[in-house]
């Protein structure tokens, strides 16, 4: 029996990201081993490039890869596969990631923004089902990947569209982006309006285990924070008109809470409602979409 090429080839997907550097072997779609490392933010980038090579080279050991797709925090020339810029990693800039890694290891690579590697991974999850997608991540920083027509908006941010004029300061330097609401510092300031006391060591997690026992206090920092969150999400479905909006990032963990707080606004808000999700690919999102990247780019 003849085996079909391309079935059984095994590809790496790395996202990285301000915090950790996920990587994963993918087949079919599929992660067959995966490892988290932590983000050395202070390397330049030669350090950081070697010691990218050395994660790799450890992670593949004797697996043979195809290709090496690589999702990365900042704005990226995606052509090129350069990182311009990166927020969250400032000591990178105009980085030639995608030479620096094919020139070591031979194979074919790619560099794209990690938030829209994200949505691309949901539309193959999704059996390319869903022509107009978006993807929004509720992490540390609020990501968004948007796809219209089948084709990506490259190095879309919407976390920094303003969401509240001369609002609260974000991590890039403006005042009432999306993000310093909805990423998990944004969660924090809200908390703070109802937890007079008690504020030290709290996070979006023990928010959310507090107002699964009902703990006033925990549900309306939840119902606030979905406030917001239906406000941007309006604007962002009124602009785009997806099939599907998918939530991922720490944040979305509190999945139907959330959804139960956002869904009567949405509808009340928006032309058309559509359907809005928790992802179901949480983290490997990025991997998966990583390594798909060469099958998307060119449609
Ligand atoms: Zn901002």
């Amino acid at each position: 029996m003849k085996i079909k090429e391309g079935l059984f080839k095994i590809s790496l997907g790395i996202d990285i990201g301000g915090t950790n550097i996920k990587i994963g072997l993918v087949k079919n779609n599929k992660i067959i081993k995966k490892g988290i490392f932590k983000t050395e933010k202070d390397l330049d980038n030669q350090r950081f490039g070697n010691y990218l090579i050395e994660i790799i080279k450890g992670f593949i050991k004797d697996y043979k890869i195809d290709k090496i797709g690589i999702g990365i925090a900042g704005y990226v020339f995606y052509e090129k596969g350069i990182l311009k810029f990166s927020p969250n990693l400032p000591k990178l800039k105009n980085f030639s990631l995608k030479e620096v890694i094919e020139k070591h290891f031979l194979v074919e690579t790619f560099v794209l923004n990690d938030a829209d590697a994200m949505a691309i991974g949901e539309y193959f999850y999704h059996n390319k089902k869903y022509k107009n997608l978006i993807t929004i991540t509720l992490g540390t920083g609020v990501g968004s990947g948007i796809i219209v027509n089948n084709k990506l908006l490259y190095n879309s941010e919407f976390g920094h569209t303003i969401l509240i004029p001369f609002g609260a300061l974000c991590s890039c330097g403006k005042k009432g982006c999306v993000e310093s609401y909805l990423g998990s510092y944004g969660m924090l300031r809200i908390a703070r309006e109802f937890y007079k006391r008690g504020i030290k060591n709290l996070t979006p997690k023990k928010i959310y285990e507090m107002a699964k026992n009902n703990e006033e206090r925990a549900l309306k920092t939840i119902e606030k924070y979905s406030f917001y969150l239906a406000i941007a999400l309006s604007n962002l479905i009124n602009i785009f008109n997806p099939e599907i909006v998918i939530l991922n990032g720490g944040i979305s963990n509190m999945g139907n809470l959330l959804l139960k707080f956002i869904r009567p606004m949405l509808k009340e808000n928006t032309f058309y409602l559509p359907k809005i999700k928790i992802s179901n690919l949480k983290i490997d999102a990025g991997i998966i979409g990583a390594v798909n990247f060469n099958l998307f780019k060119d449609k």
